[in-house]
């Protein structure tokens, strides 16, 4: 899981030893809070030096604590494989080692080099990753995700931008008995403002708010000093995300007396489908037909390492993970029958991007 930094870090030095051992040049970046995310470079032809690499990102890290393989282990069934975090995303990781392994065993040539970049704080937001996975985005020509796909094994061409926001209504507390009008509550001075967050929700534009926590007083004979909200906000643009933090840092308080502060702001920029993934997912389409089968593409609502490279003007083809479904729920699984074609079609987009 996320923040389990000891087990996250065993995670990436087994993934270590066992990329380094496929011939790749491999170091761990660590952090003590998240444990260690992975580089691993491959070279494959000596003259490909001068051109921008091929990054391929994926993470380590999931949303489930350590023991839930203990408790729900790996089993197949119906031409199903389920486990925690198969979907989302271990099966991903594991074609693209195979993937890449297969090219170098075979010895055959890769248009550029490539970087694997497997990070270790995807779920929590990637806030110690960020940085070296904008520097590799930096130095590349093209970016391929191996987050799952759409159910149904449709790649994401875009993907909403985040914002996570905490709002805090700071009133003052009294006796509600003896002294009620002497207190602004706090509680109160929320229940407007979650009223006013949601009005900030626009469906056609496909911009959405929810708030999804709310702590705050102390008894139910106290008129409430304090309540903290947790704000999820989602967006399509870059311009819209700007307009909604606005609106959100421009609350005003309804009840006299009552103070609002806000924290927080936009996580990950939206991935905006340029024409260039366009062309991209275009090149990805024709490569599966030639395996021999359909390939679609799709938008969503979550976000991913994918929006900070996008976000650079990298091309980025996300969701090329194994077909399945259950991400972050427990009937998580993959489609058994799906794992060799797309491990092909990786291949040979690694061969030819
Ligand atoms: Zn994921």
């Amino acid at each position: 899981m996320s923040r389990d930094a000891e087990a996250t870090r065993r995670i990436a030095e087994n993934l270590a030893d066992q990329l380094a051992g496929d011939g790749a040049h491999v170091d761990l970046v660590s952090d003590p809070r998240y444990g260690a995310t992975l580089r691993a470079r491959y070279t494959f032809n000596s003259d490909e030096a001068h051109k921008k690499q091929l990054l391929i990102v994926g993470h380590l890290d999931t949303v489930w604590p350590a023991g839930t393989l203990a408790a729900r282990p790996f089993r197949i069934s119906d031409g199903r494989a389920y486990g925690p975090g198969i979907f989302d995303m271990k099966s991903g990781v594991a074609i693209a080692r195979f993937a890449l392994r297969a090219i170098k065993e075979a010895g055959r040539a890769t248009n550029r080099n490539v970087t694997m970049l497997m990070t270790c704080d995807e779920e929590t937001g990637s806030h110690f990753s960020r940085e070296l996975i904008e520097q590799e985005a930096e130095a590349s020509h093209t970016a391929l995700v191996l987050e799952p796909p759409i159910p149904g094994g449709t790649v994401k061409t875009a993907r909403k931008g985040v914002g996570e926001f905490e709002l805090i209504a700071h009133g003052r507390s009294s006796h509600a008995g003896n002294d009620p009008r002497a207190g602004v509550s706090a509680v109160t001075e929320m229940a407007h403002q979650i009223l006013a967050v949601n009005a900030l929700c626009d469906y056609e534009r496909g911009t959405t708010l929810n708030v999804g926590v709310v702590r705050g007083g102390v008894l139910s004979n106290v008129v409430a000093a304090e309540v903290r909200a947790s704000i999820d906000m989602r967006f399509t643009t870059v311009e819209e995300g700007a307009r909604i933090t606005e609106a959100i840092e421009s609350l005003r308080p309804v009840l006299g007396g009552a103070r609002l502060e806000v924290r927080g702001g936009i996580n990950r920029p939206p991935l905006v489908r340029t024409a260039e993934i366009g062309t991209l997912f275009e090149h990805a389409r024709r490569l599966a037909s030639e395996i021999g089968y359909e390939l679609r593409e799709g938008a969503v609502g979550g976000g991913s390492d994918g929006n900070f490279i996008a976000a650079l003007g990298v091309p980025v083809l996300d969701g090329l993970g194994v077909d399945g479904a259950g991400a972050h729920a427990e009937h998580e699984h993959i489609i058994i029958s799906d794992i060799p074609r797309r491990a092909a079609l990786l291949a040979r987009l690694i061969e030819t991007v």
